[in-house]
């Protein structure tokens, strides 16, 4: 069963809204990441798949703009000039900044969206708007624009305009993606490697939320930034952590006081472990991935410290309970913890880890599944 993305509600909302029929339709699915946490900023390699569960743009020519979403089914009038933070129209008027700034704006539009991904969940809603958004507006100017001119504009447009601090990764995978496979993104590179994931996802929501905004991850990053000048001081060549070679973790962590030392090996071997993981899915080995998954979930809760109770809890419930494997996936302290399960047993291993859950923390913790879908795409 495949999950059809909401064109209707978008063009529906697009008539009764603005009293005619979009011209352009595109969609953009949100993401997961398999494999390759807190690797994006130190240079390495992260290994995401798109979820079927897509974001669609439905667009008309006008002399302004106007948008709206099924979230905010009121007009809004856009003003790109002016790019209002924290308002969820602040995404589309990057994409109009940057798009414009191209060559590749129309004078004005109509916006309309309508989507099947949650929004703030960690499955990046955002990249999914800004995708399909810097297609549809670039169609209707006139211009075709490649995914990879999309994932580029809807960097720019959230990095630089709406001011994330985000990598690429999640512009890349909404754009780029194929079904019915993850893509290995070298981000100290920009390569970009398909890989078939055939199999069903679970994903089970912990519940729990954390700002992440300049507290723990921002911390992070900056006790990377000194693991490597550590590093350096003690003769390692490396540009960033990612480049340090797995041999060298023992000597290096046995020198670098904690946390510093855990920080690095946890860049080191995640960077290890996307690269094998990537390998894993080429031969069709899932034993093997599900392992690499449960090796990386004990590097984020022992070295990077970016787990959480709930999420630890539900990765030793999965494995005990017969999952090929089981982590975090996201940045980290809360969020969805994701499991590949033996496909005769996945119902049944589903259900009995969501009661667990509640036995240890008196809530059902939600509990969904979803393919590796197709990126970027033109609807009619
Ligand atoms: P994530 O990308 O993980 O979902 P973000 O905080 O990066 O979380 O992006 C979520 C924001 O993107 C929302 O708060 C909203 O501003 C915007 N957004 C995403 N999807 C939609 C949508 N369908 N309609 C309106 N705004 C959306
Ligand atoms: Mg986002």
């Amino acid at each position: 069963m495949t999950i059809a993305p909401p064109v209707r509600q978008a063009t529906s909302l697009f008539l009764e809204r603005f009293g005619s029929r979009p011209t352009v339709l595109v969609s953009a699915p949100g993401r997961v990441n398999l494999l390759g946490e807190h690797t994006d900023y130190n240079g390495g390699p992260v290994l995401p798949f798109a979820m079927e569960q897509r974001t669609v743009v439905a667009v008309g020519p006008a002399s302004t703009w106007r948008a709206v979403s099924t979230l905010d089914p009121d007009i809004q009038d856009l003003n790109p000039e002016l790019i209002e933070r924290g308002h969820w129209t602040a995404y589309l008027s990057g994409v109009i900044r940057v798009l414009g700034r191209r060559g590749l704006a129309p004078r004005g539009a109509s916006l309309a969206v309508a989507s099947s991904v949650p929004a703030g969940s960690g499955l990046s809603s955002s990249a999914a708007l800004t995708v399909a958004t810097a297609r549809a507006l670039a169609n209707l100017a006139g211009h075709r624009i490649p995914p990879e001119l999309a994932a580029d504009v809807a960097f720019h447009a959230e990095h630089d305009e709406v001011g994330v601090r985000c990598g690429r990764m999640d512009q890349t995978v909404a754009a780029r993606a194929r079904a019915d496979h993850a893509l290995l993104f070298e981000t100290g590179t920009g390569e970009v490697l398909h890989h078939p994931l055939a199999s069903r996802v679970w994903l089970f929501d912990t519940g729990v939320r954390h700002r992440l905004s300049g507290g723990a991850l921002n911390q992070r990053r900056q006790e990377c930034e000194v693991a490597l000048g550590l590093a350096r001081e003690l003769g390692c060549r490396a540009e960033a952590l990612a480049a340090i070679p797995e041999a060298d973790v023992g000597d290096l962590v046995r020198s670098i006081p904690a946390p510093w030392g855990p920080r690095l090996r946890h860049v080191v071997t995640e960077t290890a472990r996307t690269r094998r993981a990537a390998a894993a899915l080429a031969s069709r080995d899932l034993t093997t991935l599900g392992r690499l998954l449960v090796e990386g979930h004990e590097s984020l809760r022992h070295d990077f410290q970016s787990s959480c109770p709930e999420a630890d809890h539900l990765v030793e419930g999965a494995v005990e309970l017969g999952a090929l494997g089981a982590r975090l996936t996201g940045a980290g302290w809360g969020g969805t913890v994701i499991a590949l399960l033996p496909p005769e047993r996945e119902e049944q291993i589903a259900a009995e880890l969501g009661l667990r859950f509640q036995a240890a923390y008196g809530r059902l913790p939600q509990v969904w599944s979803t393919r590796a879908g197709p990126g970027l795409r033109s609807e009619k």
